[in-house]
């Protein structure tokens, strides 16, 4: 028995594959099956878990990748984004860095009580917050040096492909049979996701894949437990462009250029597929500005879900107040949030725009490959997965 933040998990009895399915919505699960491109699993979901939770706020890859491993809220362990406004440094940054993490994970804390611990990750931008202090094996697909690909016996994959999540599949079965951890963490990318909608062929193909390697992680007696960040849906209109608000632009036309800043969490280095483009943004007013009357104007704005000061919607979706701005954004489901038009290149989107960030992606699943005691109308959390994984097993 180990307790992490505030928190207690039995011991495996027998290995653990904890997958994150990156922008894995639900509907891109039951679209397979109803295809017949996962028949593990549907006959699985038999004797099995099917549950529906919400991700946290940002539906962003590494606030929910950090609370899945934590088993705790952005509040708790401090990651709310790939990119934040330090306002004592004066300075945008990204937050990929082990130094932004307030809280242990899961993980360090049973490999420090001697449990064989694993994690392997798609990109590597996720690959040291999740390994942080972590004794065990903790590698990408994207940086894998000529060990791993020994091991995994797959060519290094393009940081851009389906590939790319299969690696980190192969990489979990062959750990399975040569270490054997007892609990592994697989984190994948959503490169599919923000490409292919749910039923599409290019999807099914991707889950075809995956239903492969859980059929073999099964095999080798591992309990598996799937869960998701976030969500996906299309950001577009009738005729497949892009649904843009450009706060940047709003603000400098009421407030004078440059006075308000906009902060994007979704902005990384790796924005071909989405443009830096999601559905939740934070803004910094200058001193003096009243949020009311800025947030009253946002949110009569077109495409607006919610538009929250940041100290009410840092209470609400559990995030590190110093780590946000005076306004929380969350745009609707088929609309994104950009800064300024001259500043998103969208000349690389090659498909129409899907994305996430908002409370439209927030429905996420958890799958298990066992029975489990879920409390009747319990409202699960994405990073609840560990707990019914290691507690609640029937
Ligand atoms: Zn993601």
């Amino acid at each position: 028995m180990v307790t992490v933040n505030g928190r207690s998990y039995a011991a495996p009895r027998s290995p653990l594959v904890v997958l994150c399915i990156d922008g894995c919505e639900p509907d891109y699960l039951t679209c397979a099956m109803e295809a017949g491109a996962m028949p593990y699993l549907h006959a699985t979901l038999g004797r099995g878990t099917w549950a529906l939770a919400n991700c946290v706020i940002p539906s962003f890859t590494n606030p929910n990748n950090l609370s899945i491993v934590t088993g705790a809220p952005p509040s708790v362990h401090g990651i709310c984004g790939n990119y934040f406004y330090d306002p004592h440094a004066g300075v945008e940054v990204m937050m990929n860095d082990p130094k932004y993490l307030r809280a242990e994970t899961i993980l360090a804390r049973f490999a420090d009580q001697g449990a064989a611990v694993a994690v392997v990750t798609a990109k590597d931008k996720l690959r040291r917050l999740l390994g942080h202090e972590m004794k065990g094996a903790c590698f990408s697909a994207e940086t894998a040096d000529a060990d791993v690909l020994e091991l995994v016996g797959l060519p290094r994959p393009s940081v851009y492909s389906a590939a790319l999540s299969e690696f980190v599949f192969a990489a979990g079965v062959k750990l399975l049979a040569t270490s054997r951890p007892d609990i592994m963490y697989l984190s994948t990318t959503d490169y599919v996701q923000h490409k292919h909608a749910p039923g599409a062929a290019a999807a099914n193909d991707f889950y075809r894949m995956l239903d492969g390697y859980l059929r073999r992680l099964d095999a080798a007696g591992a309990v598996i437990a799937l869960t998701a960040d976030h969500g996906m849906n299309a950001k577009t209109d009738a005729a497949g462009r892009p649904n843009v608000i450009y706060l940047q632009d709003l603000l400098d036309g009421w407030l004078g250029a440059g006075r308000a800043r906009v902060i994007l969490p979704i902005t990384d280095p790796y924005v071909v597929h989405h443009g830096a483009l999601g559905s939740f943004a934070t803004v910094y007013l200058p001193d003096g500005t009243g949020v009311d009357d800025i947030v009253t104007r946002l949110a009569a704005r077109p495409g607006m879900e919610l538009v929250i000061d940041g100290a009410a919607g840092c209470r609400r979706f559990e995030l590190p107040a110093d780590r946000m701005g005076d306004i929380i954004v969350i745009s609707a489901r088929d609309s994104v949030l950009g800064t300024s038009a001259a500043r998103h290149d969208l000349t690389g989107l090659d498909a129409p725009l899907r994305s996430h960030g908002g409370l439209s992606e927030q429905r996420v699943p958890i799958v298990l490959n066992r029975p489990t005691r879920l409390d009747a109308g319990a409202h699960l959390r994405n990073f609840d997965v560990f707990d019914v994984a290691l507690n609640r097993l029937a």
